[in-house]
């Protein structure tokens, strides 16, 4: 399904939503949904702005995503329809 690395937003997110990511992605590929934003797997170029700034630390490298919030990963995939 997935076709290259991207950044994951994982469950620190939720209920925080402050949107810091949003402001310094350079491809405006982060997108806000219900529960948390989702970074957009096709658009995202991995560049670390957003992970850098998450005052949740919420934001990892899809090979990188701690095992209990691998599910986070199949959810922005989803929330794009992928
Ligand atoms: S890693 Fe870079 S391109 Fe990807 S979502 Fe974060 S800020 Fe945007
Ligand atoms: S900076 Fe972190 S906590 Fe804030 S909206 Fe983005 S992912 Fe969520």
């Amino acid at each position: 399904m997935k076709t290259s690395s991207f950044a994951v937003i994982t469950q620190p997110c939720i209920g925080v939503k402050d949107g810091a990511c949003v402001q310094v992605c350079p491809m405006d590929c982060i997108y806000e949904g219900d529960d948390q934003f989702f970074v957009h797997p096709d658009e995202c170029i991995i560049c670390g702005m957003c992970i850098t700034v998450c005052p949740t630390n919420a934001i990892f490298g899809d090979q990188e995503v701690p095992a209990e919030w691998d599910s986070f990963i199949a959810k922005a995939q989803n929330h794009f329809g992928m």
